[in-house]
C-alpha cells in the first residue's frame, strides 16, 4: 500500500470496525468513516460513534490530522425489504438453511457498494471493512471471496481501481484484540473495550471486563471469550 492512499473505512462502532480505522489510520494519508442506519436493533452502536471517534482524535496527534469526514447514510429500506432477527425484535436462532436469522442477505454487498460509490465522489481509493472468514457467524457476504468478486465487479461497474481492503479476514476474535495493542497499546484496547457496541441485543448496561453488552447473544459470546483468551484469562 501506497502512504498517499486514502481510504473511506466502514464504521459501525463496534470492535472489529473500530480496529478497522485505526489500522487504516495507521497506513494511509487520509481516513474518512461511513456508517449505516440501516434499522439495526443495536441502534445503540450508532450513539457510540461519535465517541469513538473523538477519543481515536484524542488518542493520536497523527490520527486526528489524518481523520477526515464521517458520512452517515440512511439505509433503513434494508428493514423494509428484509425480516431479521438483526431488523426486527424476533428470537435469534438457527434457520432451515443452516444460517442465523441475524444474517441480513445482502447487507455487506450494499454496504460495500454504497461505500464505493461514496468514495468514487469523495476520490478515496481504498475501502477498509471488518468482514471475517475466521471467526465469523457463517455470513457468506462476509467470506474473503465473496468481497474479492465484488471489488472486480464495483471496479468494473464504475471504472475504478479501488482496492477493498478486510484487515480482519484471517483473524479470530483474540488476534483482532491483539492488533489493536499493536496498533495503539493498551490505551487503544482500553478505548475499544469501554468504547464501542457489538452486543446484537443494544444491551449497555453493565461493564464487563470484555466491554458492554447483555453476554449472552452471539456477538457478546465471541467478543467476550476472545478478550478473555487475549487477556489471558481463559484457554
Ligand atoms: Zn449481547
Amino acid at each position: 500500500m501506497l502512504p498517499t492512499d486514502t481510504a473511506l473505512v466502514l464504521f459501525s462502532g463496534g470492535q472489529d470496525s473500530t480496529t478497522c480505522l485505526a489500522w487504516a489510520l495507521k497506513h494511509y494519508a487520509r481516513v474518512e468513516t461511513i456508517g449505516f442506519d440501516y434499522g439495526q436493533r443495536h441502534a445503540i452502536e450508532l450513539t457510540v460513534r461519535p465517541t469513538v471517534i473523538e477519543r481515536l482524535r484524542a488518542h493520536s496527534p497523527e490520527w486526528n490530522a489524518k481523520l477526515g469526514e464521517d458520512h452517515m447514510i440512511d439505509l433503513s429500506l434494508i428493514s423494509e425489504i428484509s425480516q431479521t432477527a438483526m431488523t426486527h425484535d424476533i428470537a435469534i436462532e438457527t434457520q432451515a438453511n443452516g444460517l442465523p436469522n441475524t444474517f441480513v442477505p445482502g447487507r455487506n454487498l450494499l454496504f460495500m457498494t454504497v461505500a464505493a460509490t461514496v468514495a468514487y465522489r469523495r476520490g478515496l481509493t481504498v475501502l477498509v471493512g471488518g468482514m471475517c472468514e475466521t471467526d465469523f457467524s457463517g455470513y457468506p457476504d462476509c467470506r474473503d471471496d465473496t468481497m474479492k468478486a465484488l471489488q472486480v465487479a464495483l471496479n468494473l461497474g464504475m471504472d475504478t481501481r479501488l482496492k477493498l481492503e478486510t484487515p480482519l479476514m484471517w483473524r479470530d476474535k483474540r488476534q483482532t484484540w491483539e492488533l489493536a495493542q499493536e496498533l495503539g497499546g493498551q490505551a487503544l484496547v482500553d478505548l475499544i473495550r469501554d468504547g464501542t457496541h457489538t452486543c446484537y441485543l443494544g444491551e449497555r448496561g453493565a461493564l464487563h471486563d470484555w466491554g458492554y453488552g447483555c453476554g449472552t447473544c452471539p456477538a457478546c459470546a465471541l467478543r467476550a471469550r476472545g478478550y478473555r483468551q487475549f487477556a489471558g484469562t481463559e484457554v
